[in-house]
């Protein structure tokens, strides 16, 4: 084996094995709509995990599972030396689409059968990695695995976490019947990178093959209770009601105006509600709704969170209401490594690839390990900006040029950092 010649630029990924994996994965759960229903430590993940580690293994790499149940595969450096890591998750919604993580995991195998092939080796070892628990439909929060990786969470609360259900992660993970023996984190890696559909329309709409995400916007999520009074719809007049609905209509209204003040990097939503007792003839005493705003820029997502509790005190006035505001998730926005995105630029133009910087607006358990490793993503157009929903598409070509700037940026960082 030799290793990679830094001016090799020819190395290219076999597209037709990539789109052959990515259509075989996504026939494990597979949905009458067209998507997957992998959901996290379910029967169906368990299959879609198997299908993985048998690819692994076959293109020799050593798979670990650590004891939250994320996996590596490892294909060994020329040294010693830590890791570059690759690779995003295979749990989906339960309608979610093809291409949402799955992308980023099988591009980390191609890139791995493409080295193989070419009889190259490394510097570094690379590790392709498949994060449990990364959607959040089935526990919650999102990405707990790779949070509990960098310290963020205890093993101890991720194992403890519960379904709707009320089945214990944990429990489910044991049921699943592999060997989680592997310590979680821990330890050195040299650098992590996420290739992931962009889940936006932006990238499609500007005729580009990739987007160098440069931040993961930061969000603050709240929990609003509004208390009114409940009353007969019939017989109370307009100006003796507490209205907790109307309060409610108000302050949905307020978050919408604070959203369009704060675009367009600025996003701010209402969606979902619970409403007491929810019947047609009694004014509603109480309702209880959760606010998402997102920002990719510090001081405006502070802006944004004045905004919102000063819009949530005027819809207590205007109703007469009284209530309560909990702050149920508060992450910064998360700065990608220059470094990493610098090579990743030079890369796309060696590849002839026509790309920009772009936010992620979604979460990405990139965003966890930025905490401990220089990080960077990749985004490949998605068609019409859908995911998170079974007609999520992308191109072959997309995926192509994905996974050869992903396999270009890992012989870099493998070679040279
Ligand atoms: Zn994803």
């Amino acid at each position: 084996m030799n290793v990679m010649e830094r001016t090799n630029h020819n190395l290219r990924i076999n597209a037709d094995r990539l789109w052959a994996s990515l259509l075989d994965m996504a026939r494990i759960g597979g949905t009458a709509g067209g998507g997957s229903n992998r959901q996290a430590l379910t029967e169906e993940d368990a299959r879609g995990r198997l299908l993985f580690k048998q690819w692994c293994e076959a293109s020799g790499c050593t798979v670990s599972v650590d004891k939250l149940g994320s996996m590596f595969a490892r294909r060994d450096g020329l040294a010693d030396l830590p890791p570059v890591l690759v690779g995003s998750h295979l749990d989906t919604q339960p309608t979610g689409g093809k291409f949402d993580g799955v992308l980023g995991v099988l591009a980390g195998l191609e890139l791995i059968r493409t080295l193989n092939e070419a009889g190259l080796c490394t510097r570094r070892p690379i590790e392709i990695v498949n994060w449990t628990n990364e959607e959040g439909c089935r526990f919650a929060p999102a990405m707990l695995a790779s949070a509990a990786f960098t310290g963020e969470l205890s093993e101890q609360a991720v194992l403890d976490t519960r379904d709707a259900a009320g089945l214990r992660f944990g429990d489910e993970l044991t049921r699943m019947g592999l060997d989680c023996s592997t310590p979680l984190g821990g330890r050195s890696i040299a650098a992590y990178v996420e290739l992931h559909i962009e889940q936006g329309p932006i990238l499609e709409a500007e005729n580009l093959d990739v987007g160098f995400v440069t931040i993961g916007q930061g969000h603050r999520w709240y929990d609003i209770l509004l208390n009114g009074f409940e009353s007969h719809t019939g017989s109370t007049p307009m100006n003796h009601r507490r209205d907790a609905l109307l309060g409610a209509a108000h302050l949905i209204e307020a978050v919408n105006v604070i959203g369009k003040n704060h675009a367009p990097e600025g996003v701010a939503s209402v969606a979902s509600m619970r409403v007491m007792p929810n019947s047609r003839n009694v004014i509603a005493g109480e309702v209880l709704l959760s606010i998402d705003v997102r920002h990719p820029v510090q001081a405006r997502l502070d802006e944004m969170d004045r905004d919102v509790r000063a819009a949530y005190a005027a819809c207590l006035k205007s109703a007469g209401l009284t209530g309560t505001i909990i702050d149920i998730s508060n992450c910064p926005p998360v700065p990608f490594d220059s470094n990493v995105l610098d090579i990743i630029r030079e890369e796309a133009g060696h590849l002839g690839l026509k790309g920009r910087d772009i936010v992620s607006g979604a979460g990405h358990d990139a965003f966890h390990l930025a905490r401990i490793a220089p990080t960077a993503m990749i985004f490949t157009p998605c068609r019409d900006g859908i995911s998170h929903n079974e007609a999520e598409d992308i191109t072959q070509e997309w995926a192509t040029n994905g996974a050869n700037l992903l396999l270009r940026t890992v012989l870099r960082l493998a070679n040279e950092i």
